[in-house]
């Protein structure tokens, strides 16, 4: 075992970065193609592939330099390099332009998730089984902005099998600020930059929506915070905040649940499917997997304060860690630590939605 372990280890950082994903009309099996490239963390896959998948065919023009998608509303362009896609004489913007990868025009899983299920007229499922790889650091922030502006007006489409969507509720905002260190930072900047982070990630890495109460330093109301929350096809809510205390030797983060979820105190090992509520279940995730990032983790807390939200809707507030800890603060401010943390919550949200995916499989 240890000589394996020894020789993954020598092996990992010679692979090059590709993954698979799965893509099927809804209602139909899923194509499984391995053909996939990675950059900064985005899945592209080769047009042709995509294509088949989802019944639609499509061949290069190599005198015009465009890909020609054939469909029911006539032919469909795209070129490399170029951000639109053209339809009887409209262009339609996308969010990543197609690329050349290793000898093949390659389309992202934004693409296909939206623009191919437009193009055949059905939800299209897009699993991405991308093996946990850390992905390269996150892109600047106009794109983080179309990517919100392009959310907002997306229709909701069935999506994945793990879990439908994902609400973030980036605490306080606008005049209030929630925590402020004694540098001034506050913890309303934190939250968002958090959940930013986060709804990024799990929206390139599980292809889901990603429902933000605030994308912006502005002020909610209770109402405004739980709209997202009890969208139909919501299923994880996620709480951010930080803390502080006048104890500057304490830090780590703290996972908060419903008291009625709490239930009795069970071993983490001895966790089985009904006892436990899936809201510990999600908060018992989190803190794995930010154990296994080395995270430093208080425990999981319950709280009366999360008592409103719909009841059984798996949720967890997690307090990112103490302002008022002159190091956490200065860890929790940097854009690194920061990604280590999303992806360790990524992972913890994957593992909850795996598990739940089995359950439901079991029982059905
Ligand atoms: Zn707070």
């Amino acid at each position: 075992m240890r000589f394996f372990l020894l020789l993954l280890g020598f092996m990992i950082p010679f692979q090059p970065a590709q993954a698979a994903v799965d893509i099927a009309l809804r209602g139909q099996d899923p194509v499984r193609i391995e053909d996939v490239y990675h950059q900064k963390g985005i899945p592209y896959i080769a047009v042709e592939d995509a294509l088949s998948a989802v019944g639609l065919s499509g061949h290069w023009n190599a005198i015009q330099h465009t890909f020609r998608i054939k469909t029911k509303r006539g032919w469909a362009e795209i070129s490399p390099a170029s951000g639109y896609l053209k339809l009887s004489d409209e262009y339609y913007p996308l969010d990543e332009k197609p690329r050349f990868i290793d000898g093949r025009l390659r389309v992202t899983d934004n693409f296909i998730l939206n623009q191919l299920a437009q193009l055949t007229g059905r939800s299209i499922y897009l699993r991405n089984l991308d093996p946990e790889t850390e992905s390269s650091p996150e892109q600047e922030s106009s794109g983080l902005e179309k990517f919100f502006a392009f959310l907002l007006n997306k229709k909701m489409t069935e999506t994945g099998p793990l879990i439908r969507a994902v609400a973030i509720d980036p605490g306080h905002g606008g005049l209030d600020s929630g925590v402020i260190a004694a540098s001034g930072y506050k913890e309303k900047q934190l939250n968002l930059e958090i959940a930013e982070k986060l709804a990024k990630k799990i929206k390139m890495r599980l292809g889901v929506p990603i429902y933000l109460s605030r994308d912006g330093d502005y002020e909610l109301s209770a109402e405004q915070r739980l709209e997202t929350a009890s969208r139909e096809d919501v299923d994880i809510w996620l709480l951010l905040h930080a803390q502080a205390t006048f104890s500057p030797e304490i830090e780590g983060v703290s996972l908060f649940i419903r008291p009625e979820d709490i239930g009795q105190k069970i071993p983490e090992e001895e966790v089985a499917g009904q006892l436990v509520s899936e809201s510990l279940q999600l908060a018992q995730e989190l803190v794995k997997a930010l154990r296994e990032n080395e995270i430093s983790v208080r425990g999981i807390y319950p709280s009366s304060r999360l008592s409103l939200g719909r009841g059984n809707l798996p949720t967890v507030q997690v307090e990112l860690g103490y302002l008022s800890h002159p190091e956490e603060l200065l860890r929790l401010q940097n854009p690194e630590y920061q990604n280590h943390i999303v992806q360790a919550l990524y992972a913890g949200i994957r593992r909850f939605a795996t598990h739940n995916k089995e359950k439901s499989n079991g029982v059905n």
